[in-house]
């Protein structure tokens, strides 16, 4: 085993891994971050299509998320890199009673975790989004504080900055051992040697299960495949991200907006989950979301797919990820089942993680480890996931 030796691993230089290292090397911890693909967000990073919101039914995930809003929207002010941050925010639009009420319900909670949301009655969601198509619109929730970046962008820019910041990046190479002496983690083992250190962060995203096992231990993260599309770039006519949760044939639901550069990117939940680390993508699901968004908002029935692709979704049973400490393993930390939501939560997870390095939790912070801690019931869902 070779002799280098770091503060802290970070396995995987994904959504999460990414912007942790580059807040830990702030305060002056030198991580190494280790991953198994050529360069960095190569896993589900790249497959995410840059939604960021605040908006969801758990409170830690409300925090987590308001924080990363702080992060994408002064990135570029603050840093300098254009990551295409847009704060468009989120409309969750509702047709039928049904789900009228389910995003009712959840407004009061949502309120009281800090997110900036109201109820906009069917007028006024057509003024926010004069494209939905009016037939039996009821209205719908709206967060504007929530927007968009390109994770691509996110991704080189959290790299550029923490390799700038000294944190040493491997690529090609594979954690195959966590090394644990008397109940305390003392390094790593990988495909080409191996490091000393006395802190793991496993953020291993779709693979995060494989790398517990290497500890010992299980974390309940099952990985499912679901597939995403770019169009040709157009005039801007849409603001906010639109979600419909409606389920139909073969769709959970699915979500869309309108990046910077003009195209609109889409995505949907498939029901029944294709769940596996597959990502190859297929042609299949086009016909059926783009009746969905034909349906949703007729003006699409005439813009053009340019690219679609397929990505994995680091699945919980509740849908809320898992952070924290292990105790049966000194020096072993969780970050990961980010599901649907990991680049939004990425700069959230990362300053919560050296927080918990540094000595500097704070009150919200023990409460957002109760609700994600490693060793819940797995009981609820995200309703929002
Ligand atoms: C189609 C689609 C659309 C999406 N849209 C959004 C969206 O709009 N907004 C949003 O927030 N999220 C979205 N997501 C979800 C988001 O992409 C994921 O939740 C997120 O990328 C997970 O982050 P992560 O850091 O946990 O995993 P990743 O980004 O996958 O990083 C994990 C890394 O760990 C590495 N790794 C694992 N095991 C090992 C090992 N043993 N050795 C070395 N390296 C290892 C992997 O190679 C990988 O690079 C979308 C996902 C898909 C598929």
């Amino acid at each position: 085993m070779s002799t280098d030796t770091f503060d802290v691993v970070i396995v995987g230089a994904g959504s999460v891994g990414l912007p942790t290292a580059c807040f830990l090397a702030e305060q002056g911890i030198k991580p190494l971050v280790i991953d198994q693909f050529a360069s960095a967000g190569q896993g589900s990073n790249k497959a995410a299509i840059g939604g960021i919101r605040a908006t969801h039914s758990s409170p830690a995930k409300i925090r987590l998320c308001l924080e990363s809003l702080r992060v994408f929207s002064t990135w570029e002010q603050a840093r300098g890199d254009n990551i295409e941050w847009a704060r468009g925010g989120y409309a969750f639009v509702a047709y039928r009673e049904h789900e009228r009420a389910a995003l009712q319900n959840l407004l009061k909670a949502q309120q009281r975790a800090g997110l900036n949301i109201g109820w906009l009655e069917r007028r006024e969601m057509l003024e926010l989004v004069p494209a939905l198509c009016a037939e039996g619109l009821l209205g719908g929730t709206y967060s504007p504080e929530d927007g968009s970046a390109s994770p691509m962008l996110s991704a080189h820019a959290f790299y550029r900055r923490a390799s700038e910041l000294g944190v040493t990046f491997r690529f090609q190479e594979r954690v195959t051992g966590v090394i644990r002496r008397r109940g305390m983690v003392v390094g790593v083992r990988t495909d080409k040697g191996g490091y000393a250190t006395e802190t793991i962060i496993n953020a291993g995203g779709a693979w995060a299960r494989a790398v517990a096992n290497l500890a010992g231990l299980d974390v309940p993260v099952v990985p499912d495949s679901h597939e995403a599309g770019i169009t040709e770039p157009v005039a801007p006519f849409l603001k906010p991200m639109v979600v419909d949760i409606r389920p139909a044939d073969g769709s959970a639901n699915y979500y869309f907006y309108q990046h910077k550069p003009g195209g609109v990117v889409f995505c949907i939940t498939p029901d029944p989950p294709i769940v596996g680390t597959d990502r190859r993508e297929t042609s299949s699901y086009l016909p059926m979301i783009a009746r969905r968004m034909v349906g949703l908002m007729p003006c699409l029935a005439n813009i053009r797919v340019r690219r679609t692709w397929r990505g994995l979704y680091p699945m919980t049973p509740d849908g809320s990820p898992v952070v924290g400490r292990s105790k049966e393993i000194e020096g072993y930390i969780e970050a990961v089942g980010m599901c649907g939501q990991g680049f939004m939560l990425g700069p959230g997870v990362g300053l919560l993680l050296t927080r918990m390095l540094t000595g500097r939790e704070t009150e919200a912070d023990a409460e957002t480890l109760k609700e994600l801690t490693p060793y819940r019931a797995f009981a609820g869902a995200e309703a929002l996931k």
